[in-house]
């Protein structure tokens, strides 16, 4: 058959679907659009049709129709089932060659299922995470695509085209690995979400009720803060919230906000992958728990009485003294707690062979999405002179910072603890950075107590091979 002239369809327009094609037109691109709903389609090209070339499709056929060969196509509907069900109607449509991307938030053992069952058929299928939301998806994306090399060539140009920038001019996209890498690199990246925001929160609280700062104040030491080492987007919107007013009270708007955490499931999926790779997310697993505790209504009520200690705020020179300390030790966790997102992806690209390359991740991450910060350039850097670099604690600069902030890190986590508020990012990062640098851990002592109840065995540190002691006493 003869192709179309569209050199890119998207079907599935919602909010994310409508702004990716849109950014696809925007760069001169001809989009054919397609949705289930015909009236999504038409509100598209009825709205926004003056911006580019869009060629909309009433039904699968006349989408796929549409379409230059070999076809390009980006699914953007709702993940899990509903994207099976677009998928296992494009299939029949499409030609050995042609190239079908999910851009949807679907879960990699989902992208390595389909990617299978579409290679059958001689297509290729990418999993491509997107990460920036509706704004990303309209002026510049932070995309993470994993899939075939020959599939990566054919979406290259136009990825490259819509994505966002980085400072340097380059696009936040790359090739991340085959099958589901893209899908599972866009997951990690939502659970260092989790535990970034975590941390930010809890570094508000300290300064809140240890350092007796309002919002507004703290808001001011944000901006402060976004300027030097922990610029992000997430610290530049945390200081706009905190410098929010509601207007219905004229109270601090983080004021009004209940205070029970939702979530849609990214992190949890990290933290259940995680352990299943056995790898310790401790700095994501805490902000999930963290949320997860913050929706215990009736827990929450039930304990509220109990005994703690009466500390007033630091005096304001102490203060000020003590909001030092919390950079440092929001910074240091900031980087523990990445750092744990790297081994994970780290573990999986060596038990599915992905051949992630580190360094290409950080990267990607610098502009569009959710998590984008200056110092992510420093650790594309420093994965740039050693890709196997086992933690971004082995890298000389990172070593030196976090060495300079421990004293802080510990002072900032202690007061937490004497004044009673949990900080369990900051405390959990703290303990990870114990641990890694500790020369012995209390391991042995577990290991010999598996041994005595359950003759689990045991490894010398002074000699090779499996023992077994046999424990007498009272058993
Ligand atoms: P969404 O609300 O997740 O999904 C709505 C779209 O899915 C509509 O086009 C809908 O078509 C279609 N759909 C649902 N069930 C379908 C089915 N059985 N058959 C065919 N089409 C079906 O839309 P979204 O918020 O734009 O997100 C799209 C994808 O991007 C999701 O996977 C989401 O997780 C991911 N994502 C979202 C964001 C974000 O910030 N929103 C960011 C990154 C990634 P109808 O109009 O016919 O109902």
């Amino acid at each position: 058959a003869v192709g179309g002239t569209a050199q890119v369809g998207v079907t599935g327009l919602a909010v994310m679907g409508r702004n990716l094609a849109r950014n696809l037109a925007r760069h001169g691109h001809t989009v054919a659009v397609h949705n289930r709903t015909a009236a999504r389609t038409r509100a598209l090209v009825e709205g926004f049709g003056h911006e580019g070339a869009f060629v909309p499709a009433r039904t699968a056929e006349e989408f796929v129709a549409a379409l230059e060969r070999p076809r390009r196509v980006l699914v953007m509907v709702r993940a899990g089932a509903p994207t099976d069900a677009v998928l296992d109607g494009l299939a029949p449509l499409l030609d050995e060659g042609d190239v079908v991307v999910d851009g949807g938030n679907a879960h990699f053992a989902d992208t390595r299922r389909r990617e299978r069952r579409l290679r059958e058929r001689g297509v290729h299928f990418v999993g491509a995470g997107v990460s920036g939301g509706e704004e990303g998806a309209l002026n510049g994306p932070s995309i993470m695509p994993g899939g075939s090399p020959e599939a990566w060539a054919a979406l290259r140009p136009l990825l490259e085209d819509i994505a966002a920038k980085a400072a340097d001019g380059a696009p936040c996209t790359a090739h991340i690995g085959p099958d589901g890498a893209g899908h599972f690199v866009k997951m990690v990246h939502n659970g260092i979400e989790y535990a970034d925001m975590q941390l930010i929160s809890e570094a508000h609280d300290l300064l809140r009720h240890v350092a007796g700062y309002e919002p507004a104040r703290i808001a001011e030491v944000f901006r402060t803060w976004g300027t030097g080492r922990l610029d992000s987007y997430l610290i530049r919107i945390t200081a706009e919230i905190l410098a929010h007013a509601d207007p219905v009270t004229g109270r601090p708007f983080v004021d009004v906000v209940a205070d029970a955490a939702e979530q849609k499931g990214t992190g949890r999926w990290t933290v259940q992958t995680a352990l299943d790779l056995g790898v310790p997310v401790s700095g994501i697993a805490e902000a999930v728990l963290a949320r997860s505790l913050s929706g215990h209504t009736r827990l929450r009520e039930a304990s509220a009485g109990l005994p703690g200690p009466h500390r007033p705020p630091l005096a304001e020179e102490d203060a000020a003294y003590f909001a030092d300390q919390i950079e440092q030790a929001l910074y240091a966790s900031k980087l523990v707690s990445y750092d744990q997102g790297w081994h994970m992806m780290r573990a999986a690209s060596e038990e599915y062979g992905w051949g992630i390359d580190p360094g290409t991740v950080a990267a990607v991450w610098r502009g569009g999405c959710i998590i984008r910060a200056a110092f992510l350039d420093r650790v594309r850097a420093a994965f740039a002179a050693d890709p196997a670099l086992p933690t971004l604690l082995a890298d000389e600069g990172f070593a030196g910072e976090v060495g300079e902030a421990q004293p802080a890190w510990r002072s900032a986590v202690a007061e937490a603890v004497r004044h009673g508020v949990p900080v369990p990012g900051l405390s959990a990062a703290l303990a990870s950075y114990d641990a890694l640098r500790a020369g012995r851990l209390p391991a042995a002592l577990v290991q010999a107590q598996r041994d005595y109840f359950g003759a689990h065995t045991y490894r010398r540190t002074d000699r090779a091979g499996v023992y077994h002691t046999l424990w007498g006493g009272d058993r």
